[in-house]
C-alpha cells in the first residue's frame, strides 16, 4: 500500500531519501489545504448551518431553520408497521437494492405527481436520498465549471450551495407576487445568448417559494415553458411544497406542459417526514438513464428499508389526509405570523405565502438583515439574512422568517422580539 500524506506538511522521504518540504499552499491548521480540489476551495459553510448552533437554544425564538413540525405523526400505529416490514420482509429491506428506486414506491410516486396533474411512468422516476440529492445529481451530469444556471432572485440556499459546488455560475432573474417573471427571464436569456453564454438549466421552485413565499401563476406557467424551450434550456423544478397549499388544489406542475423540458423534483420531506430522506427525479428518458449512473456512483442505490418504510406508509396510512392536517397547523402558523408582522412590524413590507414554510421580509430602507442579525439573536430571536439567498451578495435589505416549527404563540412572541430589534436599529 502506499503511504498517504499531506502536501502541506513535511511530506514523505524524496527518491533520495530526503525529506520533501512542506508545500507553501499548506496551512498551520489544515496540513491538507493544498490537495483540496478547486472545487472544494469554493464551498462555504451555508448562513443558516453556522446559525443553527445558536437558534437550537430553547430561549430562542428561531424563525431560522425550514425543519417541518412531525410531532402530530402517528407514531405508535407507525411503529408497528416498521417492525412488521422487518419481520416480514426484512431480508430485502436490508439488502442493497436497484439504483433507480424499488420498483413499488416509484408506482406510488407517480399516483403523488398525479395530484399535481403529470402523467409519468415509473420507469421515468429515480429515487433520491432526499430531493437534495436529486439537485446534486442533476448539478454533476449537466455542469461544467463556468456554465450558467439562471435561478430565481432569491433561490434556495441548498440549491445555490449545489451549483457552487459545480462551479457554475449562477445568474438570477427576477420574481414578483406570481413568481417568476417570463418576459424577465426571456430577455436575460436573450442578453446571455447574445454574450456567447447559453444557460444550462433554469432552476425554479414554483410552489410556495423557498425562501420567497411566493407561487407562479397558473397563467405563467405554460410562458415559463415556452421561454425555456425557445432558448434551448432545460428546466429543474424543483417541488418539495406543492401539496401544502392552504387553499385550493395544487397547480399543475411545469412537467404537466413540457415532461420532455423538465426535470421535476420531489420529496416526502415535507409531505411526510425528513427522517428517512427520500425524494425523487422525474426526468425525460436519456436524462433519467445519466441520472441513474451518477447516483449508482455515488450511493450505489437509496436505502431499500428507507423507501419500503415509505411505500408501507403510503399503503397502510390515510397520508392524504395526514398531509391536510399539515396545511391545517401551517396555515394556523402562517395567520400567526403575518398577523403578528402586521401588528409589529408596520414599517416592513412581506409577502404573505399561501402555502408552504415562508415569508420573506423586506426591511425599512437603510438596515442591513446580515448585519442586524447579532443583535436580533441577542434578543432571543433568529431569523436567516436575504444574502444567504443570493449568489451576487445582493439580498441584505431582505430576510427569511420561517413558521413551519414554533407554536403560534412562540411565532408571535418571535415577531414582537424581530420588532423590537428592527425598531431599535431604524431609530439608531
Ligand atoms: N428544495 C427546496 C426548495 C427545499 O426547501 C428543500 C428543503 N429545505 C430541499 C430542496 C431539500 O429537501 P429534501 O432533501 O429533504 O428532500
Amino acid at each position: 500500500m502506499t503511504s498517504h500524506q499531506p502536501t502541506g506538511s513535511t511530506g514523505p522521504s524524496g527518491p533520495t531519501g530526503t525529506v520533501v518540504p512542506a508545500a507553501s499552499t499548506g496551512t498551520r491548521l489544515d496540513p491538507w489545504y493544498g490537495s483540496y480540489s478547486a472545487r472544494t476551495h469554493g464551498m462555504r459553510a451555508s448562513e443558516i448551518r453556522a446559525l443553527f448552533a445558536v437558534a437550537n437554544r430553547p430561549e430562542v425564538v428561531s424563525l431560522a431553520g425550514g425543519m417541518p413540525n412531525i410531532a402530530d405523526l402517528p407514531m405508535g400505529r407507525f411503529a408497528d408497521t416498521v417492525a412488521d416490514l422487518l419481520r416480514t420482509r426484512g431480508t430485502r429491506a436490508l439488502q442493497y437494492g436497484s439504483g433507480q428506486g424499488e420498483p413499488e414506491l416509484r408506482t406510488q410516486i407517480t399516483e403523488v405527481m398525479a395530484l399535481e396533474q403529470i402523467n409519468a411512468h415509473p420507469d421515468d422516476v429515480v429515487v433520491t436520498t432526499g430531493s437534495q440529492q436529486a439537485l446534486d445529481l442533476v448539478a454533476r451530469i449537466f455542469l461544467d465549471p463556468g456554465d450558467v444556471v439562471v435561478a430565481e432572485a432569491p433561490s434556495y440556499v441548498g440549491a445555490l450551495g449545489v451549483f457552487r459546488a459545480y462551479e457554475a455560475d449562477v445568474v438570477h432573474t427576477p420574481m414578483d407576487a406570481d413568481g417568476l417573471v417570463p418576459e424577465a427571464l426571456d430577455e436575460l436569456l436573450t442578453r446571455l445568448a447574445a454574450q456567447g453564454r447559453r444557460a444550462k438549466l433554469l432552476y425554479t421552485v414554483p410552489n410556495f417559494h423557498n425562501p420567497g413565499g411566493v407561487t407562479l401563476s397558473l397563467e405563467r406557467r405554460p410562458r415559463v415553458v415556452e421561454v425555456a424551450r425557445r432558448h434551448g434550456v432545460l428546466i429543474l423544478e424543483d417541488n418539495p411544497y406543492g401539496l401544502l397549499g392552504f387553499d385550493g388544489d395544487p397547480l399543475p406542475a411545469l412537467a404537466s406542459f413540457a415532461p420532455d423540458d423538465v426535470v421535476y423534483l420531489g420529496s416526502f420531506s415535507k409531505t411526510f417526514a425528513p427522517g428517512y430522506r427520500l425524494g425523487w427525479a422525474l426526468a425525460p428518458h436519456a436524462v433519467r438513464e445519466k441520472l441513474v449512473l451518477a447516483s449508482e456512483s455515488a450511493i450505489l442505490c437509496p436505502s431499500v428499508a428507507a423507501q419500503l418504510t415509505v411505500s408501507a406508509y403510503l399503503t397502510q396510512f390515510d397520508w392524504r389526509a395526514q398531509v391536510k392536517e399539515y396545511r391545517l397547523m401551517y396555515a394556523e402558523r402562517r395567520d400567526a405570523m403575518v398577523g403578528a408582522l402586521a401588528e409589529h412590524l408596520p414599517t416592513c413590507s412581506w409577502t404573505t405565502p399561501e402555502g408552504g414554510f415562508y415569508v420573506w421580509l423586506r426591511l425599512p430602507d437603510g438596515l442591513d438583515s446580515r448585519e442586524m442579525l447579532p443583535r436580533a439573536v441577542t434578543s432571543l430571536v433568529a431569523y436567516v439574512p436575504g444574502t444567504a439567498f443570493y449568489a451576487d451578495g445582493q439580498g441584505s435589505t431582505h430576510l427569511r422568517l420561517s413558521y413551519c416549527y414554533p407554536t403560534p404563540e412562540r411565532i408571535v412572541e418571535g415577531v414582537r422580539r424581530l420588532a423590537g430589534v428592527v425598531n431599535a436599529e431604524a431609530d439608531l
